[in-house]
């Protein structure tokens, strides 16, 4: 294991006060500056937790978000400016946050994750933050983390409720456990406090640091459910599925991964179909797990 990066004085003075957490000190703090987190999108949830991890001094963020600042991001998205209208979403987070804290190294792309980065972007990371309001978004970077054995924490809200998890391969539920498939009823445009992402953000933000010092316990296996109207907070288990496509190791599944992975044997239309058929069909969900499904967006 190579060895944890020093602290400068500045570091130690700027981290002075989280240092005095007693399990943290400045060998956690020094765990945070060698550590690297990809978080998927910017937005109230993302671009929240995005602030609070370079405050806490993680060394690497590694963001993801296309597009350029709307009018419309301004009452939830803390890292865009109305100056920056029209402009950049990466390139106002990135001058934000260096703002904030110049002693970190901010990677940027200006694309959301995809089938076709999120293997080699979770790759640059240890830990994987998902705030991404599609699922096609969430399922490539839950695959990413699964394949590459790296934690992720989900995180996602809807009105005045939201829901945070944190995903640790082999242990937990994957997300694919949860959502065997698309949401059909799942809406991109949602109602949203700045608020109430940005609550749920800092809570995804202290899984984050959890994962990376050692503190406390990650909310794995568990799914935090909070309805701000009434400011009732549940904790409530999740579990796997046998069946699940992305985190099952029956033998069945991998060699129909291998299967539909391998264009020269054959890609098994009907088989496909049929085991397709068979996730959307088999047993899901506890009333917990519907009611997730049903408050997702961001
Ligand atoms: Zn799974």
């Amino acid at each position: 294991m190579a060895e944890l990066p020093h602290l400068t004085d500045e570091e130690r003075a700027r981290y002075e006060w989280q240092m005095w957490t007693p399990d943290v000190g400045e060998d956690g703090q020094r765990k945070l500056k060698a550590a690297r987190v990809l978080v998927s999108r910017l937005g109230g949830v993302g671009g929240t937790v995005a602030y609070y991890l370079a405050a806490a001094g993680v060394g690497k963020l590694i963001l993801a978000h296309a597009g350029n600042i709307k009018r419309s991001d301004l009452n939830r998205q803390l890292l865009m400016t109305t100056a920056g209208l029209g402009q950049s979403r990466v390139r106002s987070a990135e001058r934000r946050l260096t703002e904030l804290n110049p002693n970190i190294e901010i990677h940027t792309t200006a694309e959301n994750l995809s089938e076709d980065n999120a293997f080699a972007l979770a790759g640059e990371a240890d830990v994987l933050v998902d705030a991404a309001p599609l699922y096609s978004e969430r399922f490539a970077m839950n695959l990413a983390a699964v394949r590459q054995n790296k934690p992720l924490v989900e995180c996602a809200m809807y009105d005045l409720n939201a829901q945070l998890t944190t995903i640790i391969p082999g242990q937990t539920p994957c997300l694919a456990c949860l959502y065997p498939d698309n949401p059909p009823d799942w809406k991109r445009e949602f109602p949203v406090f700045g608020a109430v992402s940005g609550m749920i953000a800092s809570m995804a933000a202290v899984e984050v640091i959890k994962l990376i010092t050692g503190i406390g316990e990650p909310l794995s296996g568990q799914m935090l459910w909070c309805n701000l109207r009434t400011m009732t907070f549940r904790k409530l288990p999740v579990s796997r599925r046998s069946a699940c496509h992305v985190c099952s190791t029956h033998w069945c599944l991998w060699f129909f991964r291998f299967l539909v992975s391998t264009p020269i044997i054959l890609r098994p239309t009907s088989v496909g179909d049929d085991f397709a058929e068979s996730l959307r069909t088999a047993e899901f969900p506890d009333d917990h797990q519907r009611r997730w499904e049903m408050s997702q967006g961001r």
